[in-house]
């Protein structure tokens, strides 16, 4: 049987990695929070983290795109995490893990071996394509790996990867911001494209 999850496994207080990845609008936070929705459904003792360098939308939420949201905990770095999980907790979830410095794995590591079901999401490419920072090392460790996709928003087919858009200079405004949009192999550009109006 594939396993996708480490639900049971968490359950027996073995402990466990899981991964959940892919590129932007993939459904990464989405498929986090299910998870963590179902811990809490068989009272488990949960706790939600984030990188605090991410307040897009809620600075103590977690938010998915579909607007789905839970509360979470924003710390520094890995080693305030560490510091921030209690004894009792079954399950930790931290969203946007590809953020974190490199020694995220290790802690991650070390809550698991406690017995700890640890669930992390993240982009599994920055927007060159390249793996992004710890990823490849917790995909590398964990038990389970998700891959998820988005839409290619220029054809349609599974997207894998996440496009940089800008705008032109003459559109440049608030801060000028980057967007991005999912993109397939072969609709990706390895670098900003100009967003086309
Ligand atoms: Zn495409």
């Amino acid at each position: 049987m594939l396993a996708q999850d480490g639900e049971g496994v968490g359950r027996m207080h073995t402990g466990c990695i899981e991964v959940v990845c892919g590129s932007m609008f993939s459904g990464k936070t989405e498929e986090l929070l299910r998870r963590i929705r179902r811990a809490r459904f068989a009272r488990q003792a949960v706790q939600l983290f984030k990188p605090r360098v991410d307040n897009r939308y809620d600075a103590l939420k977690v938010v998915s795109h579909e607007g789905v949201s839970a509360d979470a905990l924003p710390v520094a770095h890995s080693e305030e995490l560490l510091g921030c999980v209690a004894a009792e907790t079954a399950v930790v979830g931290i969203d946007e893990v590809q953020f974190f410095d490199p020694a995220i794995s290790g802690v991650v590591q070390r809550l698991a071996g406690q017995g700890m079901r640890v669930i992390v999401a993240g982009l599994d490419q920055d927007y060159r394509g390249e793996p992004f920072g710890p990823m490849p090392t917790l995909m590398a460790i964990a038990e389970y790996v998700t891959k998820l996709h988005a839409v290619c928003a220029r054809c349609g087919a599974q997207a894998c990867r996440s496009q940089r858009l800008v705008a032109r200079e003459e559109q440049l405004f608030v801060g000028g911001a980057a967007t991005y949009e999912a993109r397939c192999r072969r609709c990706f550009v390895a670098s900003a494209v100009t967003m086309e109006l």
